[in-house]
């Protein structure tokens, strides 16, 4: 470990991330439904997806097959999922390195089962239907119908492993017992034409995890592709008014550096225009008061308002490419230039901050 840290800092508990996916894939499995552990939010680290592993996941997902990819050929024996539809270029490495892909494409489809083929390999699919969110899937029953039982009795290398559907991303559309029961119910109709199980339902994300909690998850589902909820948990809480027992928020911090403390005017002086990205921000004046620069910003972050100060009398009131402000007026600590001040933070900062080249990750184990 450094002696000095260099800020920003990113600092990553892997054990609460750990206890956190834990106690997730033990709350599901109980309910018969197992865990693909998404990545693409903390740029898969390799720490961390092994905590992902350790605890139990019965896949590793994630939208970018570069990673997936890398991380089988650095050993990874779990179960891979690319969770966004592959992209034509993608398919020839896709189906060396990765096990299964989330389709709704028959071109596509038809490339994966040439590529199969030529690389004497198989590769699952799960078909992904769209109940009104409005991002990827089929959104007609039969076609989904159609595509899979054309793999099922046409496709010898691509293999049909399930199917599973999308909410809560484009369209803000909430699980219900009645949008998820659609797809069980899709899923018990495609069973009974095929004569087997579909091994993989998947009813969505950390956002469909409420609806499982409450008991309230239609039975065919068996399937859960969670990213967030495992690693920050956020989002149940603070949206859904869901508390699950013994799940940290803190796995992880943002440190910045303070390099001005200053008495300031909270609203700007002069004739207001546009700020440094265009837009055009309201200020509120609440007089004179003191604040913080820190040395981090939207470059790292991009957005100010999802960082969360972990200590009271910190506000966070603004940022630029590589400034962030704060109003420290009624901190309890004395401040002074060079003091860290520390974020807990929601998705989107946690995302951005892991694949900055300028922010350095400290583990703790
Ligand atoms: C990102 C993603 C998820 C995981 O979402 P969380 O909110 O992090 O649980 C699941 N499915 C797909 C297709 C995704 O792209």
């Amino acid at each position: 470990m450094d002696k000095i840290d260099k800020y920003p800092l990113l600092q990553i508990n892997t054990n609460k991330i750990y206890e956190n996916a834990r106690i997730i894939v033990e709350k599901c499995r109980e309910k018969g439904v197992s865990i693909s552990g998404v990545i693409k939010g903390f740029n898969g680290i390799n720490c961390i997806v092994e905590e992902f592993v350790r605890a139990g996941c019965a896949q590793i997902a994630s939208s970018r097959s570069e990673k997936l990819i890398e991380l089988r050929k650095q050993g990874l024996e779990t179960t891979s999922m690319l969770i966004r539809l592959p992209m034509e270029r993608e398919i020839d490495e896709l189906v060396r390195y990765i096990d299964i892909s989330l389709n709704s494409e028959w071109k596509t489809i038809e490339l994966i089962e040439e590529a199969c083929r030529r690389h004497k390999t198989q590769h699952g699919v799960v078909l992904m239907f769209d109940v009104g969110d409005l991002r990827e899937g089929f959104f007609n029953p039969k076609e989904l119908m159609e595509q899979a039982l054309y793999i099922e009795n046409n496709c010898s290398h691509v293999k049909l492993t399930g199917i599973g559907t999308n909410l809560g991303c484009y369209g803000s559309v909430k699980p219900t017992s009645e949008n998820l029961g659609r797809l069980s119910s899709l899923a018990g109709d495609i069973n009974a034409r095929i004569g087997r199980k579909l091994e993989i339902v998947s009813g969505g994300g950390t956002t469909s995890l409420p609806l499982l909690f409450q008991g309230k998850m239609p039975s065919g589902i068996n399937n859960l592709r969670v990213g967030e909820a495992i690693l920050l948990n956020r989002d149940l809480p603070d949206l859904w008014n869901t508390q699950v027992s013994g799940m940290y928020q803190d796995a992880f911090i943002l440190k910045a550096q303070i390099i001005e403390i200053k008495d300031k005017p909270s609203y700007p002086i002069g004739e207001l225009y546009v700020d440094a990205f265009g837009n055009k921000p309201t200020y509120q004046d609440r007089g004179v008061r003191r604040r913080a620069l820190l040395a981090v910003g939207k470059q790292d972050f991009v957005e100010h308002d999802k960082l969360i100060p972990s200590e009271e009398g910190i506000e966070v009131i603004g940022s630029s490419s590589d400034h962030l402000i704060i109003d420290i007026e009624n901190s309890k600590r004395k401040l002074k230039v060079g003091d860290v001040i520390e974020f807990y933070m929601s998705y989107s900062p946690m995302l951005y901050l892991c694949s900055s080249e300028w922010v350095k990750k400290k583990y703790q184990f």
